[in-house]
């Protein structure tokens, strides 16, 4: 029994491993000082420019002529006066990312060397892609797919020139790095560009190694894995760095503030303002223009867990209804709020979510692509109405600070 509880722990720190760590730990939030000021309430809105505040990113407190690269996508014809609402409800840009490996960076090969493929599991992989795709496709939903440097070697060199990664971008999805370790990073690179002919903008997965660094070296840590990506011209990182249930150190660190006016995260479980993080000096809870990296944040994976369960074996509606929750949620703050800067919303998976198991050792569950099916068949309603705009998380930065995509 006790090693069963074991095992069980085991697979789920590793299931975790890719955006959430520690759940047990509290919120860090109960003692954190919640009365701003009269005046300022440290966001855009509040008729204070203050902080990481500035014309650019915040004209609505911070009046001083106002040029080029505003962060608004909806630019067309009269503008309202800054800071009121639109009348038009503006669209919310979707995103859905998926995390393209299985338990060990090294699959669909047998270990690390990367010399041993094992067909099995890259035919198990393959199918759990084209099978999340062709349900994005019917929707005409971009996926932004994260792939770790095992899983981009093999399968390209598995497929040869016409592979899964060239057919992906070919029909407008995104395929992106994902690193588990800041030093992987260079690698994932490296397989995508040599091995696929695929040149990556966006980069992810630097939460673990924020994690093994520690509060004190989160920070850092941070700013190494954004510096190693935008030496690769990589400019665009997705990250769940929203606060709430010790998802991660940065809630307490940047006291719940990150980027700018992102104050939705509660209702939403995601900072739907993306952010240009200051590595420049140091805090990367901050905004400054000046950066090169554009952080979009999905949502964390806490919707897949349901109370009492570990990580699902395969996605149901059951986990779906909770990430309905939180979509709607970012609906209504389109709607009762109306920013003028571009917001997105999105989620992740691992390939391997939908009934594939860990290791890649099954096909895809049918049944559990028809529960992501009829999330997105809802997202797609949504669409029609004009409520919601589907991106690849390059699009969105590009759509938000034009010029950042190289
Ligand atoms: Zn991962």
């Amino acid at each position: 029994m006790k090693r069963v509880s074991l095992v069980l722990a085991f697979l789920l720190t590793l299931s975790l491993a890719c955006s959430l760590t520690s759940l047990s730990e509290g919120t860090g939030e109960d003692g954190a000082p919640s009365t701003p000021s009269p005046q300022s309430e440290k966001r855009c809105g509040d008729g204070v420019c203050d902080g990481p505040e500035n014309p650019q990113n915040c004209p609505a407190d911070c009046t001083a002529p106002v040029e080029e690269a505003q962060p608004s996508a909806t630019a067309t014809g009269p503008e309202p006066p800054s800071g009121e609402p639109q009348e038009e409800i503006p669209p919310l840009y979707f995103f859905y990312v998926i995390h393209t490996h299985a338990q060990g960076d090294w699959l669909p090969y047998e270990g690390p060397p990367l010399l041993d493929l094992n067909p099995t599991t890259a035919d198990n992989m393959l199918l759990a892609i084209t099978g999340i795709q062709e349900v994005l496709d019917r929707y005409g939903v971009k996926g932004t797919w994260e792939v770790v440097f095992g899983t981009a070697k093999g399968l390209c060199s598995y497929q040869g020139p016409n592979h899964i990664f060239r057919q992906l971008e070919d029909a407008g999805h995104e395929v992106a790095v994902h690193a588990h370790r800041t030093e992987d990073i260079d690698d994932a690179y490296q397989n995508l560009v040599n091995d696929c002919g695929i040149i990556p903008v966006t980069t992810s997965g630097f939460i673990p190694e924020v994690e093994r660094a520690g509060p004190a070296g989160a920070q850092q840590a941070m700013i190494d894995a954004i510096q190693t990506s935008l030496a690769l011209g990589l400019t665009v990182g997705t990250e769940n760095l929203s606060p709430g249930g010790g998802k991660n150190p940065f809630a307490e660190l940047c006291d719940n503030q990150l980027g700018v006016a992102n104050d939705m995260w509660e209702q939403t479980g995601n900072l739907m303002f993306p952010w240009r993080p200051d590595y420049i000096n140091g805090n990367i809870c901050a905004d400054n223009p000046a950066g090169q990296m554009v952080l979009v944040d999905h949502v964390s994976i806490e919707w897949k867990l349901l109370p009492g369960e570990g990580v699902p074996q395969a996605l149901s509606d059951e986990h779906f209804e909770r990430l309905r929750l939180m979509f709607d949620a970012a609906l209504e703050y389109m709607e009762t709020r109306r920013p003028d800067r571009v917001a997105a919303w999105g989620f992740v998976t691992h390939i391997t979510e939908y009934g594939s198991g860990g290791k890649a050792q099954h096909p895809p569950d049918p049944a559990s692509l028809a529960a992501l099916d009829r999330f997105l068949a809802y997202v797609a309603e949504k669409a029609a109405e004009g409520r919601v705009v589907f991106a690849t998380a390059s699009e969105i930065a590009e759509a938000v600070y034009p010029g950042v995509v190289p």
